[in-house]
């Protein structure tokens, strides 16, 4: 879900940006007019976030796929070693990605007690390891890491794409985060990632050009044809953002939308969630029916009340709703109504 306000905001000029007499998608990235909105998106992402002058941001593409080889083939440059913990699906697949290129090591990081899945404890990560790689909130299996994993030396790689801009995050903590866009900020097509400048300059000789930080951050993200559209819509996420007084702000607000729905389901024995509520995730909530044969009849009457998109992720099956920045309380609150009213019709 997008703001309607930046929705409309865009439909507004989408013929006519800026009395430029074409829209923001004809204008050639290289254009004054366009790089002042490249620009500015970036000012803005990093007032929201305090990012250091010392870290780059590049808007690139290829999504969060295409990080899962960016990172080892730009940072895997020391022993080729990485430690990567494995939360979910979407750390499954960068460990997979990964050790095509080096040493990997996958750490378990959660476990299941008595049917509730949890955080692990965390072993030492390998001394000499070139970085430690997490995922801050597994999009599918709807687990969040709220605390970050300490390392004693080294450095730490994030894989925030389905969190981003949810709540203040301290970017120094990280060599490099990065997040597709298409889950919290704007339409799919972009990638930000957002580099310490030291890290930059040593990617594997074999690296292609077009992963290379140090390119992306020289040409200064437009070494090859940026998702210009993608970068124009997450600028104008960034300043709906700020409007709305920021990160901490809209963190209290997820907060709310997330706390009205695991309380509710945690009320009642006809949905279910099996993840320990000190790791559920505030932005994707998978649920279950007890009697999964009302699924389909569920998903038909929910969508007949205009709640879409409810449907769990083919790999965990059940329900999923995800509640990112833009989905208001209401919406939230409307679910739950639906829900509570289909169990009790359904007992
Ligand atoms: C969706 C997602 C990805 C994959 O993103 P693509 O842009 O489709 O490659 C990676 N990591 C997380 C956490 C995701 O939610």
């Amino acid at each position: 879900m997008m703001p309607l306000e930046v929705l409309k905001h865009a439909q507004d000029e989408f013929l006519d940006f800026n009395g430029q007499g074409a829209s923001v998608i004809e204008m050639s990235h290289r254009s004054k007019e366009y790089q002042a909105v490249a620009q500015q998106a970036e000012q803005d992402l990093r007032d929201l976030l305090n990012i250091p002058s010392n870290y780059k941001v590049l808007f690139l593409q290829g999504g969060g796929r295409g990080q899962f080889a960016a990172v080892p083939l730009n940072l895997l440059n020391g022993s080729k070693k990485a430690d990567y913990i494995v939360t979910g699906a979407w750390s499954k697949y960068a460990t997979k990605e990964a050790k095509k290129f080096g040493d990997i090591r996958t750490i378990e990081g959660t476990e299941t007690v008595d049917g509730v899945v949890k955080l692990a404890p965390l072993p030492e990560f390998r001394e000499d390891a070139d970085y430690v790689y997490y995922c801050s909130n597994e999009t599918i299996h709807g687990i969040e890491r709220f605390e970050t994993p300490k390392i004693k030396s080294g450095i730490l790689i994030n894989d925030a794409s389905s969190e981003f801009l949810s709540k203040p995050m301290d970017v120094t903590q990280f060599g490099l985060v990065f997040a597709g866009a298409q889950k919290n900020v704007a339409p799919a097509g972009l990638t930000i990632v957002i580099v310490r400048d030291d890290l930059i300059g040593k990617a594997a000789e074999y690296c292609p050009t077009i992963m290379d930080y140090k390119i992306n951050a020289d040409k200064e993200s437009m070494y090859n044809t940026p998702p210009t559209f993608c970068w124009y819509m997450a600028g104008l996420v960034f300043k709906w953002l700020k409007q709305k007084g920021g990160l901490a702000v809209m963190e209290q607000e997820n907060i709310a939308k997330a706390a009205y729905l695991y309380d509710y389901l945690d009320s009642t024995d006809f949905y279910s969630n099996n993840i320990d509520p000190s790791c559920r995730s505030r932005m994707n909530v998978p649920f279950f029916l007890k009697n999964e044969e009302l699924n389909d009849k569920f998903l038909a009457e929910a969508k007949a009340c205009g709640l879409t998109t409810l449907k769990g992720h083919r790999d965990l099956g059940g329900m999923r709703a995800s509640i990112y920045n833009a989905m208001p309380m209401e919406g939230v609150k409307a679910l739950v109504a639906f829900m509570d009213k289909f169990a009790a019709a359904n007992k």
